[in-house]
């Protein structure tokens, strides 16, 4: 068989395995030489070679005899250096360069192409609290480096949680407890950056080797690659060949899996194989933990700075937003006070935090309330509003008023208007009620507990 007629089989295989497997890893193999059953190919690395033997032998091999060849393995070698392999040289087509691989040695820790870590998100600096123990435990957990026990850890939550901290933090600790790991963090941005830029360079032979060569990866913000098909395509082909390797993945989202929008659906469940965690909003108690870890260290930077009583208190209170913003608002008044000289105090937080504190006031309006909870009773927004007498929906309208007087600064004239006119005396009629009924039905009490948090999340 000559290396034509290969050249021809092998066009075959393109309709079997796709035209972008094809292009990454049969391409680039050389058939060297047919010795009676055993097919001898040339690959650029050793790497290379098991993934085709793994993935695409069987076709290969089916091809083969379909074609009239009595092969019945198949081998795949990587020539040794120029000099001393001249044969697999000579059979190489001729004119096209050789896959730059080749000679390339293993890449060292330093070739990775991951993002820098930050120096300061170390489990050290993370509080933890119970919106995020179960978080900070799985993290904890991967960072042992011991057996691989869930894959991937998948961390989600909203902005500012806390979830490039943690896997910082992952990533500090293994390079600490066993330095010649090859831990790889990088944003899914910056993945499909790199995948861009191999593709265009014709590298994509080094970005698969460097991505199926790790023994960590962990990629950050993963929504990203949403609705970019070659990407998640990618993707997926590098986090299937590090399970099948048992590496440890980590990956973080903004949401769950499943509710990750154009996400390939074969992508969502494999991300769900393992253990997926949230980091629910913060609480008081941690934004205070946070506040204080911060100011101890504020107080290091900035010595002879006081800060008064309440103050930390008093912004756990009204920055609910998240760790961020909680996070900018100490460091400027820190600034600040530093620069004019004077004491933290709640005045001075006040003024000098106005726009941060004004738009974290989170007004829930009471159209809001009506919504919610026409949505969980079921019923229209406009029999909220209307005058229907019937208890499925009187109830619930009492509900709704009850949480819009708990839970607003409205009057009760304000709210009756809101609720298709009606008379102050009514909103307070249906306040009382739900009042009452709190002390007995229990249902209803989980309820309006529901609907608060969902309200006020
Ligand atoms: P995310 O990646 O979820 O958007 P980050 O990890 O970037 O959030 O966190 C935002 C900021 O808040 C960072 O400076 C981080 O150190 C800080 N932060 C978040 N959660 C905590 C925590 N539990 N303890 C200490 N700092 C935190
Ligand atoms: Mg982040």
């Amino acid at each position: 068989m000559t290396n034509e007629a290969w050249g021809k089989l092998r066009e075959d295989l393109i309709k079997r395995i796709g035209r972008n497997n094809y292009t990454t890893w049969i391409e680039p193999i050389r058939l060297a030489e047919v010795r009676g059953p055993l097919a001898r190919f040339e690959v650029p690395t050793s790497f290379f070679g098991d993934w085709v033997s793994r993935n695409f032998a069987d076709h290969i091999l089916k091809h083969l005899n379909a074609s009239g060849q009595e092969v019945s393995r198949l081998e795949f070698f990587v020539p040794a250096t120029e000099a001393a392999a001249p044969t697999a040289r000579a059979l190489a087509a001729p004119g096209k360069p050789r896959p730059k691989l080749a000679q390339r040695r293993p890449a060292a820790d330093d070739d990775l192409p991951g993002a820098a870590l930050d120096a300061r998100f170390t489990f050290d600096s993370f509080v933890v609290g119970k919106p995020n123990e179960l978080a900070h435990a799985a993290a904890r957990r991967v960072a042992e480096g011991g057996p691989v026990i869930f894959n991937p850890l998948f961390l989600y939550g909203g902005v500012g949680l806390g979830k490039t901290h943690l896997m910082h933090a992952i990533a500090h600790e293994l390079n600490a407890r066993q330095p010649d790991l090859r831990v790889l963090y990088l944003s899914a941005e910056q993945f499909m950056y790199r995948f861009v830029q191999a593709l265009r360079d014709k590298q994509i032979m080094d970005f698969k080797e460097i991505f199926r060569s790790v023994d960590v990866l962990m990629v950050d913000d993963v929504q990203f690659i949403a609705g970019k098909d070659s990407t998640q395509e990618e993707f997926f082909h590098t986090f299937n060949a590090l399970v099948d390797q048992n590496k440890q993945i980590v990956i973080s989202a903004d949401r769950a899996p499943g509710e990750i929008k154009d996400l390939e659906d074969r992508i969502k469940s494999r991300l769900q194989c393992g253990l997926v965690v949230d980091l629910h909003p913060t609480d008081y108690e941690l934004r205070l933990g946070i506040l204080q870890q911060k100011a101890e260290f504020y107080r290091q930077q900035y010595p002879g700075l006081q800060i008064a009583q309440g103050v930390l208190d008093f912004l756990a209170h009204r920055i609910t937003t998240n760790v961020r913003v909680l996070e900018g608002a100490l460091t400027r008044l820190f600034a600040f006070a530093s620069l004019v000289g004077r004491e933290i105090t709640l005045e001075l937080a006040q003024d000098c935090l106005a726009d941060i504190l004004r738009a974290s006031d989170r007004k829930l309006t009471i159209e809001e309330i009506q919504r919610k909870v026409a949505e969980h009773y079921n019923i229209r927004l406009s029999d909220m509003i209307g005058p229907k007498r019937l208890r499925n929906i009187a109830r619930p309208r009492q509900v709704a008023m009850y949480l819009a007087k708990q839970l607003t600064p409205r009057s009760l004239p304000e709210i009756g208007r809101r609720f298709g006119g009606r008379d102050h005396t009514t909103i307070m009629h249906g306040v009382k009620k739900i009042e009452e009924l709190m002390s007995t039905d229990s249902q209803l009490n989980d309820d309006l507990n529901l609907l608060k948090r969902l309200l006020q999340g």
